[in-house]
């Protein structure tokens, strides 16, 4: 088994969930007392989160790149960013490591194979859904159509991404609301949705929809596991 390095903190709700899933991971495919060796680099999400209110992407590719580099040097054979967001900065993040950076859109491609889905709703900060970091890989790479809501329905999504799963807030409310934005895009045509947010699958779940969800922490760990047990 090859050493795994998350980068983590962004937020700490969603790291917590990935090394569940990475450790249940390993259990299903080696059984018994069978663990993920993994170096987990978990930052403080408040500076980040200042950044990108400020729009100060330089900051933020300078901390990411850092602390990608004391991943590698803990002994990881590969890393993961446990963010969609922050793949804004995967490609110089990459340039700045010797070790592979296991990229979203390759697990969000996988996910949509298994769904059998080439038109996908996205959602997830602004960020995501109004930048093309996500949706130029996948649809350029993968020939995957990416569609994303409507303004207000937008600013809903990262409003409550800030304000309350990352702060752990867990609210019917705000899942109903995802409902009627998930329910939105399937009539503008969308095969399954993306929960491009990896905080966004503690508050959705499979049945609280009738269309596909590709949650990003899963694909992203079935990624990462295939390539830590190669
Ligand atoms: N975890 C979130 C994401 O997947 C948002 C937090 C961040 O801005 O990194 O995009």
């Amino acid at each position: 088994m090859k050493t795994l390095g998350i980068l983590g903190g962004m937020s700490w709700e969603s790291t917590v969930s990935y090394y569940k899933f990475i450790n249940e991971g390993v259990r299903a495919r080696l059984g018994g007392l069978h663990s993920c060796k993994m170096v987990i680099n978990s930052v403080d999400f408040a500076g980040f989160a200042e950044n990108m209110k400020n729009n100060d992407w330089n900051a933020i590719c300078a901390d990411l790149i850092s602390a990608a580099r004391r991943t590698e040097a803990a002994g990881a054979d590969a890393l993961i960013i446990a963010t969609n967001t922050m793949h804004k900065a995967a490609e110089v993040v990459q340039a700045a490591i010797d070790i592979p950076l296991l990229h979203m859109a390759d697990a969000i491609a996988v996910g949509a194979k298994s769904a059998e889905a080439t038109q996908l709703g996205l959602l997830g900060t602004a960020f995501t859904m109004e930048q093309d970091f996500l949706s130029k890989p996948l649809n350029d790479k993968f020939g995957l159509k990416v569609i994303t809501p409507q303004r207000e329905d937008r600013q809903f999504v990262h409003r409550s991404i800030f304000d309350e799963l990352c702060c752990g807030k867990i609210m019917d409310q705000t899942r109903n609301g995802y409902v009627k934005v998930i329910n939105e895009l399937c009539t503008q045509g969308a095969e399954a949705i993306v929960l491009g947010c990896t905080e966004i699958g503690l508050l959705v779940r499979p049945e609280d929809v009738s269309v596909p969800l590709i949650d990003t922490v899963k694909v992203h760990v079935d990624l990462a596991l295939d390539y830590i047990l190669d």
